[in-house]
């Protein structure tokens, strides 16, 4: 039986996962975290935590897990580089699976923007788009980000310079070397995203839509009875799922 701490356990995502975690046999929740409780007073009731608390709060977790030699799953997104730097410097000896999206579906979406943007080449110009509900906090999605990242790896594009955000005003035609990143928000929608390949002629779209966020639980639950059997080092969910 594997023992996993929730932190961020009353959020959206925190509930999510107490409830899917029921369906898991071979794992049991002993220690559910939010605002205000103390995540060090309980740590050692757990093999794994999982995080779904906040970006600002990943450090401090990561740096009790990497103390008391717990293994990390790690759910938050829009993390500045300064948070990413002190997050990667706690877990240098614990394993670690760190992920902007937990879902099947986008890891699959994920394997096949490379697979696209390999065959397309450089002729087609690529937009991402991503739509969520209306309480999110960051933007664009740390989904659309990876995104971003798959692309601009595969065209060999430095992303900084790459990434246009948003279009306002005379911006000129567009160049060639632009990935274009665009965010909605509004309503409940779980998380859509789209990654658009256009040339003269024709246009290849990829879209995964997420309806329920029982799809990113399950993908985070499954990682995290993996990440107990792994040596320590980061991972992604390509490599949880096999997709590398
Ligand atoms: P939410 O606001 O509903 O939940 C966050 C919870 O964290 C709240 O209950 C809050 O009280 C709690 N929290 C705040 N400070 C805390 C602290 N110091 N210790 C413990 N808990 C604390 O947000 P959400 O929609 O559940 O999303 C949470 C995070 O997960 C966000 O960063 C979001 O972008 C990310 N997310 C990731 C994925 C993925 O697949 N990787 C999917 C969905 C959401």
């Amino acid at each position: 039986m594997i023992k996993v701490i929730i932190t961020g356990s009353k959020g959206r995502m925190g509930q999510a996962l107490v409830a899917c975690a029921k369906n898991f046999r071979e794992l049991e929740v002993t220690g559910q975290v939010d605002k205000g409780d103390d995540l060090g007073a309980v740590i050692d009731q757990g093999d794994v935590v999982i995080d779904f608390s906040a970006h600002t709060v990943t450090p401090e977790v990561a740096a009790l897990c990497a103390g008391h030699g717990k293994a990390l799953v790690i759910g938050t997104t829009g993390h500045t580089d300064t948070g990413r730097f002190d997050i990667s410097k706690a877990v240098a000896k614990i394993p670690v699976v760190w992920a902007s999206n937990f879902s099947t579906g986008v890891n699959t979406l994920f394997w096949l923007t490379r697979k696209a943007a390999e065959i397309l080449g450089p002729a087609y110009d690529l937009e991402i788009v991503e739509m969520h509900h209306r309480l999110k906090r960051d933007a664009p999605s740390g989904t659309a980000k990876t995104l971003a990242e798959i692309l601009a790896d595969a065209r060999k594009l430095q992303l900084d310079k790459a990434a246009r955000h948003g279009r306002v005003g005379i911006t000129g035609e567009r160049t060639p070397g632009e990935i274009g990143i665009h965010s909605l928000r509004g309503g409940d929608v779980v998380g859509d995203h789209t990654v658009i390949f256009a040339n003269a002629g024709e246009r290849l779209e990829l879209t995964h839509r997420a309806s329920s966020r029982d799809t990113f639980a399950n993908g985070a639950l499954r990682a995290a009875l993996w990440v107990v059997q792994q040596k320590p080092g980061l991972y992604s969910m390509q490599d949880v799922l096999g997709l590398k």
